[in-house]
């Protein structure tokens, strides 16, 4: 039998909510479902649905470094809506489907590798633990993430930012906008992979006019040239023109075009909470475009509230362009030349917020450069808060393809650290063994 085109998994979490008003509610996904129903998607012959299975805490330690541990930070709800991506993956690698879309929440991209709470409504990383769990179950390798939600997917961004196998790029309102306030043109990856992450920062009020000018001019041409294995699309709908959140300006048919012209492999839910007016027009036309169907008529009862884009926007919106067309195309001088700048090791030091607790966490990365594979990470992370306390941690990362010598290297870091006491915790993730240790 001949694989069917869609798959869909719709995980609601009824009893996962941050409050019972809080805009990140089962209402989300249960007007979607409604609509779904009420269009006979589920009966259609090339859509099929799938339930989410559970993911484990191995599943999450691939990609997470919890403090203490990532058990203790989530819910079940967590590890069912991760399970429901893993179940998407699992349909299309099995070639049950040729394409899946999961909807489930609790959504995910603002979780990065070290969890100490919940930011932006994300502890874990949903679409970051399923590109770990092909890569092992699967072998896959080069992996793309188009990210599409109105945020900066900062989360997914920390996560891939020193791996030149992950294609990371994100389309948001500009972050000196919005939410996280990060996403900018020159956050590009680190030297060994650097280009490999990719922003585009885009003004308030565009239309789907200038989305569009972006995929065409930017986004797919990027994606031809890295020949990615798998495309995975974080399908935030926050960027609808009567979303609450945010000031973009985008229609279920900008959205559903988007769909048709990425032809992604798995697409993931994240954003949208104009939950009665975007939410249901904006899944069922992704819904659509991705089972091949005509989706033309998927037009919102109030798109004439929809503005035109105005010209400096379009102007703002060129001018990123040409400025990323100019860095992927001069990527690989830009990465020796940042290489042979850092030397042996390359450091960076941020603060991140963790908006829903109030907690605020101080880390520094510190990346080895080894000319012999994609090296180790090692990351201090100290983080306080009212109600919170504090918590701290020493981690070392070792990459999947590690050199002998920078497995013990890792290992032997975090042990030197350990002896002069001052962190709470000390974690090593090791992807080269495909497992955390506590030292
Ligand atoms: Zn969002
Ligand atoms: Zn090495």
């Amino acid at each position: 039998m001949d694989a069917k085109k869609l798959g869909l998994v719709f995980f609601p979490a009824f009893d996962w909510a941050i409050s019972p008003v809080h805009p990140e509610r089962e209402e989300r996904l249960l007007y979607t479902r409604d609509q779904i129903v009420e269009e006979g998607l589920l009966d259609m012959p090339s859509i099929q649905e799938y339930k989410p299975s559970m993911a484990k805490i191995s599943d999450l330690e691939r990609v997470h470094i919890g403090v203490p541990d990532i058990g203790s930070l989530i819910t079940n709800a967590h590890l069912v809506s991760a399970g429901g991506v893993m179940a998407a993956a699992d349909a299309v690698m099995r070639g049950e489907v040729q394409r899946a879309f999961a909807l489930t929440r609790p959504p995910g991209h603002h979780a990065m590798r070290i969890v100490h709470g919940t930011r932006g409504f994300c502890t874990i990383n949903n679409e970051a633990i399923m590109v770990e769990y092909l890569r092992k179950v699967y072998g896959v390798g080069k992996v793309a993430i188009v990210d599409t939600d109105v945020h900066h997917g900062d989360g997914t961004q920390d996560i891939f930012y020193h791996d030149a196998e992950t294609l990371f790029i994100s389309f948001h309102q500009d972050g000196h906008t919005l939410y996280p306030g990060t996403g900018f043109t020159d956050e590009l990856g680190s030297p060994q992979a650097l280009g490999t992450t990719l922003n585009i920062p885009l003004p308030p009020g565009t239309t789907d006019e200038g989305l569009h000018t972006v995929l065409d001019h930017l986004v797919m041409p990027v994606l031809a040239d890295f020949k990615p294995d798998i495309i995975i699309n974080s399908a935030g709908q926050d960027n609808h023109y009567s979303d609450p959140l945010a000031n973009m300006k985008i229609t279920a048919q900008g959205y559903a075009r988007l769909a048709d012209k990425l032809q992604a492999d798995i697409a993931v839910l994240e954003g949208g909470y104009s939950i009665e007016t975007a939410l249901p027009y904006v899944n069922v036309g992704i819904i659509l475009a991705m089972a091949g169907m005509d989706y033309s008529k998927v037009i919102e009862p109030d798109i004439n509230t929809c503005p035109a884009q105005p010209a400096a926007v379009t102007r703002a919106i060129n001018n990123i362009i040409v400025e990323q067309q100019n860095m992927w195309g001069k990527r690989e001088k830009l990465r020796r030349e940042a290489t042979a700048k850092a030397g042996d090791f390359w450091h960076s030091r941020r603060n991140i917020f963790y908006d829903e607790q109030g907690i605020n966490e101080q880390q520094t990365e510190t990346v080895r450069l080894c000319p012999k594979c994609a090296g180790y990470l090692l990351i201090a992370t100290e983080a306080h808060g009212s109600g919170f306390g504090y918590k701290s941690a020493y981690a070392a990362v070792i990459s999947r393809g590690a050199c002998p010598h920078c497995r013990s290297a890792a290992v032997d870091a975090v042990h030197k650290v350990k002896k002069q006491g001052k962190y709470q915790h000390y974690l090593v993730q090791n992807k080269y063994e495909d497992k955390l240790e506590k030292l």
